[in-house]
């Protein structure tokens, strides 16, 4: 039944050993049947029909690295050597205070070993040169250890540099998610963008739609929605409240100013406006007939917040040799064999990432 399943799936199941018996006995066979289906919805691209998107998620979520999307810089991960590393290279011969973060009692501390405190709980662990990287090294790893992945590093009389085991962006505090593959799908709520859900355009009220005929006045129902007899109503509450609101009814739609054209939509005191007339009927979307309705007067466009990309931000701050996954999707079939054949990757990288790029290129000859 295993054999039956892709090689995604299985990277979930084989983890259970094969038992280790000589006869298994009445015991009948798993039927395994294939789902047929093959329609093509919004939801799905080159990468949703194939297999190639899941294993471009695997591979996003091995060895992608996130990049702040306010600066574009790369976020990194600090660990005590690359924390060493980082001060040796940047602040060697300057006189530092190493520093943790501490939420425990003064008192428990003192009885811990430790003297000199700041404010705010912080705990001064040592006072060295940057230079000595033995020395260096033992204090990093013990504060970053006590302060539970938090270090400063107190560069006196210059600067002060905190480093943390979070994914963060040292200049704005943009935090990146951990790579799971998941926050790498439209179709799942922890990758999806916020604004469409995953579908990359959303409806709007466009109007060219709801004025057709821009050189009619209000008075003569420019506004069409309105016009039809059941709707009524909202037309006569507008035409009492627009001239209150300095709306000129007599003069066409398209000499209004912008201004004046987005009260209509906006509403002012005197006068509910189109956006409360549709957010009103869209309670009642369960209905056909206002769905069908309000379908009229809506357009599809690209989300201004995932740029049709799908994908929220934290997703889209990952890159594999400076592409985010939706440009990875975007590729077409022989671009993206090409692009992963000459791919360049560091030689950790490439150990990780071996197989499931020969993976990719094979479903995709
Ligand atoms: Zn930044
Ligand atoms: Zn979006």
């Amino acid at each position: 039944f295993i054999e039956s399943l892709s090689t995604y799936a299985r990277l979930f199941i084989e983890k259970i050993d094969r038992p280790d018996v000589d006869d298994i006995r009445n015991l009948r066979p798993a039927v395994a049947l294939q789902q047929q289906n093959t329609i093509k919805t919004s939801r799905s691209t080159v990468g949703t029909l194939t297999e190639i998107h899941d294993y471009l998620r695997l591979l996003f979520s091995k060895i992608a690295q996130p990049y702040c999307p306010i600066c574009g810089k790369l976020i990194k991960q600090w660990s005590p050597e690359s924390i060493v590393e980082d001060l040796i290279s940047n602040q060697k011969g300057k006189r530092a205070m190493i520093i943790f973060p501490s939420d425990k009692r003064v008192e428990e501390l003192i009885r811990m070993g430790y003297h000199r405190f700041r404010e705010d709980g912080e705990v001064i662990l040592d006072r060295l040169i940057i230079g000595d990287e033995k020395r260096l090294t033992d204090s990093i790893e013990t504060a970053w250890s006590e302060g539970g992945g938090e270090v400063i590093v107190d560069i006196v009389g210059d600067s002060i540099i905190r480093y943390t085991k979070k994914l963060m962006c040292s200049d704005c505090g943009f935090i990146a998610e951990q790579p799971h593959p998941m926050l790498f799908s439209f179709n799942h709520p922890l990758g999806a963008c916020p604004a469409c859900r995953g579908f990359g355009n959303v409806l709007k009220y466009v109007e060219d739609k709801i004025v057709p005929d821009k050189s009619l006045s209000l008075k003569d129902m420019a506004i069409e929605p309105w016009s039809k007899p059941s709707l009524r109503w909202w037309y006569k509450q507008l035409l009492r409240g627009a001239p209150k609101s300095g709306i000129d009814i007599n003069i066409p739609y398209r000499e209004l100013t912008e201004d004046k054209k987005r009260l209509l939509f906006k509403g002012t005191e005197y006068f509910y406006g189109l956006d409360d007339f549709f957010s009103t009927l869209e309670e009642k979307k369960y209905k056909l007939h206002v769905r069908v309705f309000l379908s009229r007067y809506r357009e599809a466009v690209v989300c201004s917040e995932c740029g049709g990309k799908r994908l929220k931000a934290e997703a889209l701050s990952y890159k594999v040799a400076s592409k985010d996954i939706s440009e990875f999707l975007e590729m077409s079939i022989s671009d993206l064999k090409n692009y992963i054949k000459d791919i360049k990757l560091s030689d950790h990288h490439k150990i990780i990432s071996e197989e499931i790029l020969k993976q990719i290129y094979d479903k995709l000859s």
